[in-house]
């Protein structure tokens, strides 16, 4: 009934009805969701699994938005800039304007369901782009048509060509004086080192962009502006009028010229026929043709098809929503080789968990293989344990409609698994995962030994660079912060959360400033706990500068129990970050396995707390000489009396500081430069390169990560707010003897 009310008013007073609709939380009325019934799990080579990956403020929003109008699941057109849009239904995004929980949305488009992934542009939540992408076929890279590839875009881009994820790119904001076609190209081709396969030509440019000419059909694509609301749902589509436009015309047969010619280069299959069928008249080429040899190009990403179009101004999205479905891949043209020893099994990724305060943690999965049905218990590989899934829903934005079953190539959401932690394996019960494994032991023929791999690799997840104490606001409430704390970590595995032995405090550890911030205002709203934040500290690492050897003995009498251990050993400074423990030749004889193990764990522990300021160490090789212990001496302090020896012996070896360096890139107007290259000269940062684009100059550079805390407050007041900037990890590097002595200055108080 409440609805029937709604729908009544949305009719009168379509703004109104918006209003009401971010009130409520609902991301769009139930009658807007085309047919509950074509809610079924459509035929695989119907799905596409598609992320928008940008730069931030490139317009992923925007257009994810626009797609959500145009295909019939949204009534109004969300806005990012009044902080309405479905797919940033976080609060903290809505203020912020930006996206940071990949949220995944399903809707129908030409008879195809496409799943999408809407991925974070800022720095700090690189793992949530690489957890989106982990599941994704295909990816639609956004640009500001003025800006072409800007810094986060590179980032991303590596990460899909490390899953050779096809893409197609669309250059937004061609509304804008400075939309730059001819740079944007360039910029893919330079800075990506893609090839991008230009399929539109724009038709007017700045505020006059009207359209585009599809250069596969020779159709010309208008966006009437003025018309009745505006909202680009309709517009006008002709053949391009020989003597209307004639620049346009000549434009537009050069173009598809180079197009074709650049797509028979990169396809054989299309240069034959060509070649044997079109040899007269190259142009002649049916658009079919042309379209297959597109969608091979991209499949196998020779090169990338790039359109236009400008999402604030609803122009150009149904035609890359068409491209979406004509050129990327289904989910059975995607290989995944662990998956074929599942057979018709259910194999899936656990790749998003949420909590909602009602039904408790929500578990995305991308179903690889298989069948998933509510009301069944399923396997956790990862965890080892079954758990029992209550119900099956599909993710239309916030609104999650229930579904009876869902198949292989999809992307469900589920109610009831309660252990399952962002990465995990779900297949459908241990039989199964043996059956599996047998499979695939078959198969290579191995035999013994090597267990089979049969656990789809998860998300990799990089050490945190930032810590800080957090301390619940009385003690009542610390079980409360304790909850509050693992809730979040299976969410997000980024967050680490430690406790501090000397202190009792519980430490967060995380990916940046914003990702602390934004956990710190998730536990405040959320689970409504006023935790206190202390300072925001640098992660460090330590290594050895030269080599020294150590020994140690401990002789230490518990109880009835009297324990004797001697050790010697020596560390020297190793190639690369990892550190490693090795015996020599008759240690490696001689020794039980019990022995190496206690000996090895004691070595682990002194590489956890380095001798200088406690950080991880990195890059150490330790060898361990001789190693005795008496009959009666347990292995825990073998352990311990190897764990001292190593703390000796990494002192003497010259500790030094390793600290996160980041490359920085700032894109700032010519009259603020010198204001941005004096602060950062204070920073200690390093400059690369300054760039020219446009009217804006780009500074590459590079500082270390402990000056960068407040960057963007700062550069906001140094440039009023006209600059943009990104940060990104670049190594771990040693400081220098004055930087490291003032930073121990400053960490044992002796200021
Ligand atoms: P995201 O950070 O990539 O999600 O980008 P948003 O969708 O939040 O957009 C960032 C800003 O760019 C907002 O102020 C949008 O209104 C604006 N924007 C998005 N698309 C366009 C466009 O086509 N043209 C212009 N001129 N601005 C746009
Ligand atoms: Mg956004």
């Amino acid at each position: 009934m409440i609805w029937g009310r709604c729908l009544v008013s949305a009719g009168r007073q379509g703004c109104r009805c918006k209003v009401s609709f971010i009130k409520r939380h609902y991301g769009f009325l139930p009658d807007d969701v085309k047919s509950l019934r074509a809610v079924v799990s459509p035929d695989i080579s119907k799905i596409r699994n598609i992320g928008i990956m940008a730069h931030i403020d490139a317009g992923k929003t925007t257009t994810t938005e626009r797609m959500l109008y145009y295909s019939g699941y949204t009534r109004a057109l969300g806005d990012v800039d009044d902080g309405d849009t479905v797919t940033d239904f976080m609060a903290q995004e809505r203020e912020r304007g930006i996206t940071i929980q990949s949220a995944a949305v399903t809707f129908d488009w030409n008879s195809h369901r496409i799943n999408l992934i809407d991925t974070p542009g800022h720095v700090d939540f690189t793992l949530e782009v690489e957890r989106a992408l982990r599941v994704l076929d295909g990816a639609v890279a956004v640009f500001d048509a003025s800006a072409g590839v800007e810094a986060q875009t590179m980032t991303v881009w590596r990460q899909a060509e490390k899953h050779n994820i096809p893409c197609v790119c669309f250059l937004n904001k061609m509304d804008k004086p400075a939309a730059d076609l001819k740079f944007s190209m360039e910029s893919i081709r330079q800075k990506l080192k893609a090839n991008p396969v230009l399929l539109q030509v724009p038709v007017g440019s700045g505020k006059n962009f009207s359209g585009v000419v599809d250069l596969l059909t020779n159709q010309k694509l208008i966006w009437k502006p003025g018309s009745a609301r505006d909202d680009g749902r309709v517009f006008d589509t002709q053949t391009l009028d020989q003597c209307d436009e004639p620049e346009l015309v000549q434009e537009v047969g050069e173009a598809r010229a180079a197009l074709i010619e650049q797509v028979a280069d990169l396809d054989d299959e299309f240069a034959e026929l060509l070649l044997t069928k079109f040899s007269d008249d190259f142009d002649a080429v049916p658009p079919v043709k042309l379209q297959e040899a597109v969608r091979r190009v991209t499949l196998t990403r020779k090169g990338v098809p790039v359109l236009c179009g400008s999402s604030l101004r609803n122009k150009g999205v149904q035609p890359l929503l068409d491209a979406i479905t004509a050129y990327l891949p289904a989910p059975d043209e995607r290989h995944h080789d662990l998956v074929r020893w599942y057979k018709d099994d259910l194999c899936a990724l656990a790749f998003k968990v949420l909590h909602d305060k009602q039904r408790g943690p929500l578990v995305f999965l991308r179903i690889y293989s298989g069948t998933v049905k509510p009301q069944t218990a399923v396997h956790n590989l990862s965890r080892n344990c079954t758990e029992r899934m209550s119900r099956l829903l599909v993710p239309f934005a916030d609104q999650h409609v229930e579904i009876g079953s869902m198949s292989a190539g999809n992307i469900a959401l589920t109610v009831g698994l309660k252990q399952t932690v962002t990465g995990d394996t779900i297949v459908a019960s241990k039989a199964s995962a043996a059956a599996a494994a047998r499979r695939a032991q078959n198969h290579s023929g191995s035999g013994e030994g090597e267990r089979p791999d049969i656990i789809l690799s998860g998300v990799e997840i990089p050490d945190p660079v930032f810590f800080c104490t957090i301390e619940p606001p009385t003690m009542a409430k610390q079980a409360d912060l304790e909850n509050a704390l693992s809730c979040l970590q299976r969410e997000d595995p980024s967050l680490k959360v430690r406790m501090d032995p000397d202190s009792g405090q519980i430490i967060l550890c995380g990916m940046g400033e914003l990702h602390i911030e934004i956990l710190h205002d998730r536990i405040r709203r959320e689970y409504g706990i006023e935790a206190h934040l202390g300072p925001l500290q640098v992660a460090y690492r330590e290594t050895v500068l030269f080599e020294a050897s150590a020994t140690n003995t401990l002789d230490r009498t518990v109880g009835e129990r009297r324990h004797v251990a001697t050790v010697q050993l020596t560390v020297r400074p190793a190639e690369g970050a990892a550190c490693e423990v090795t015996f020599t030749k008759e240690l490696e004889e001689q020794l039980s396995a019990g022995m190496k193990e206690a000996v090895k764990s004691g070595v682990d522990s002194s590489f956890l707390q380095g001798p200088v300021l406690g950080s991880p160490v990195q890059g150490v090789s330790a060898l361990i000489q001789s190693v005795g212990a008496e009959a009666g001496t347990s292995p825990t302090m073998v352990s311990a009396c190897v764990s001292r020896c190593m703390l000796k012996a990494l002192k003497l070896a010259g500790g030094q500081v390793l600290e996160p360096v980041m490359s920085l890139e700032v894109t700032v107007g010519e009259e603020h430069l010198g204001a941005v290259l004096g602060d950062l000269a204070q920073r200690r940062g390093v400059v690369r390169d300054i760039q020219s684009r446009h009217d804006d100059k780009v500074l590459l550079a590079s500082a270390p990560l402990a000056e960068m805390m407040g960057y963007s407050t700062a550069l906001r007041t140094l440039t009023s707010g006209n600059a943009t900037f990104s940060l990104e990890l670049d190594a771990y590097e040693p400081m220098s003897t004055q930087d490291q002595n003032s930073l121990l200055r400053r960490v044992t108080g002796l200021l």
